[in-house]
């Protein structure tokens, strides 16, 4: 997929593409900033066939989401039926793209404008660290403030031509808005690949610096493009793509209350669930730059669709279908999605807390009970507290957090559970590509771990 990748531990993620089968190739090709890679990796099904079957599949999976479910009908389970497919009347506009632009560029000028702090990111290849500038949080509150002044009514923002009927226009012209995502990233996308060959002291992700040409524009080729001092991968990871997620579950709340004269509990529950996920997520902006999609990825068509077509447009599939199926939860379902929500996100936080902390500092009083094992390698892998019930027990806990974003869509329907099963395949995985890469790593010390911790992601079953 594409996780906005996350973001996740950081947040979550972001734009991470289920990686598939790897096909290696030899190659004596000469290097651009300092490496001489001597063997290539292909993930994603090799260099040509995965990328291009990636490329075309994942705008069709977001059109048929909507073209399978919208307005017009859904596929139902009980009776199963499938609608006709339907994508509105006009799938492109002009004004689709001056919508979707000017949302990009709005919250990149509030980024470049509001107070920030700057953190510096990782030792590079080169030896050089990066700084970056991190004002998430105040980002993400001044959105929100924004939207709570156009439906409050404010004076100001009508004075500047701002109208609450504007948040409608995203649920009318959704089909219009994905479109514009998809061609703008595209462009995007290519236009990162070419501006990657600018100079040749220009640092290239390892995995993206193939010579493959459809290969390195889609895995990134480019680690760290930046203007300036304004770096575009860490911008587009978690400012446009996660504030839209949430500023579009708030535009289809407003539908549902302009079509049905009020808001559904299962639609507060859906945005609130999804607005604490995002503000954790920019809390702990921070932490996004130790992610292997800023020490590791390079900046192409994976991770800009993932951040900029994919997650705004289709983690929000449960607030748009409860637009047109107002569901009203009971007292007590909404108290199990309620504590299924908190456990995933104890369990989340808790997890990635603990394993956070461990890493920076071992001897610190939070985690210092932690029993581990000390590796050949230098570092210790912890044996229990969070990483003793499973070894991916974060994984576990952020999918049972989907899972509860989900449940307030009820039963009837399955498009609204898309999130829950492309995230668990996703999240699969994900798990057997870091086994493997921490086997390499750590050799039989890896081995001792899956001894001591048996299981991979559910507690006496995988
Ligand atoms: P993890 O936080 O799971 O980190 C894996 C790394 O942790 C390993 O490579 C290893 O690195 C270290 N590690 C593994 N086991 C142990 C141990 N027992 N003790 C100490 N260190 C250990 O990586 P991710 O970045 O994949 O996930 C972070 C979060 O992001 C998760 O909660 C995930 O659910 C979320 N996410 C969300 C996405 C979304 O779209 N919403 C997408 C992707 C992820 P080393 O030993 O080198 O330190």
């Amino acid at each position: 997929m594409v996780t906005t990748r996350r973001q996740a531990a950081a947040g979550s993620g972001n734009g991470d593409a289920p990686r598939g089968s790897r096909t290696k190739k030899d190659s004596s090709k000469s290097d651009v900033a300092g490496r001489h890679p001597d063997h290539v990796e292909y993930e994603f099904f090799g260099p040509i066939l995965g990328p291009i079957g990636i490329v075309v599949g994942l705008p069709a999976v977001m059109f048929g989401l909507y073209g399978f479910c919208g307005k017009h009908g859904c596929v139902s389970l009980k009776p199963f039926e499938i609608p006709e497919v339907n994508i509105g009347d006009r799938a492109i506009s002009f004004e689709g793209f001056l919508v979707y632009l000017g949302w990009i560029f709005g919250v990149a000028l509030l980024h470049l404008v509001l107070p920030s702090s700057r953190k510096l990111g990782v030792s590079l290849a080169n030896g050089k660290r990066l700084e970056y500038r991190m004002n998430g949080l105040l980002v993400y509150a001044t959105t929100l403030l924004l939207v709570y002044a156009l439906v409050a009514d404010w004076d100001w923002p009508q004075k500047i031509g701002l109208r609450a009927s504007m948040l409608g226009y995203v649920y009318d012209h959704y089909v219009e808005l994905i479109s514009a995502s998809v061609v703008c990233t595209l462009l995007f996308s290519i236009a990162l690949y070419l501006a990657s060959f600018r100079s040749k002291s220009v640092l290239c992700a390892k995995g993206g610096d193939t010579g493959s040409r459809i290969y390195d524009f889609f895995i990134g080729r480019e680690l760290n493009p930046r203007i300036g001092s304004f770096d575009l991968k860490e911008f587009c990871e978690l400012y446009p793509g996660l504030i839209g997620w949430v500023v579009i579950d708030l535009a289809m709340a407003y539908k549902q209350h302009e079509i049905h004269g009020s808001v559904s509990n299962s639609m507060a529950m859906v945005c609130l669930f999804h607005a604490i996920y995002v503000a954790d997520a920019l809390y702990y902006e921070k932490s996004i730059l130790t992610t292997m999609d800023i020490v590791h990825d390079g900046f192409g068509f994976m991770l800009a669709f993932g951040d900029l077509a994919w997650v705004p447009f289709t983690y929000t599939v449960q607030a748009r279908y409860l637009v047109d199926h107002p569901i009203h939860l009971s007292r007590a379902f909404l108290a199990v999605v309620l504590a299924l929500k908190i456990v995933g996100y104890l369990a989340f936080r808790g997890a990635n807390g603990q394993k956070d902390m461990f890493r920076r500092d071992p001897n610190s009083p939070k985690v210092k009970h932690i029993k581990y094992i000390k590796t050949k390698r230098g570092t210790r892998l912890m044996v229990s507290g969070w990483w003793g019930i499973a070894r991916h027990i974060n994984y576990t806990a952020d999918w049972i957090m989907g899972l509860s974003w989900c449940l307030p869509c009820g039963f009837d329907h399955v498009v609204p559970y898309f999130y829950a099963i492309y995230f668990g395949v996703l999240l699969i995985h994900r798990d057997l590509r870091d086994g493997e890469a921490c086997e390499n790593k750590y050799g039989s010390d890896w081995d001792k771990y899956c001894n001591v911790v048996k299981y991979r992601l559910i507690p006496f079953v995988y």
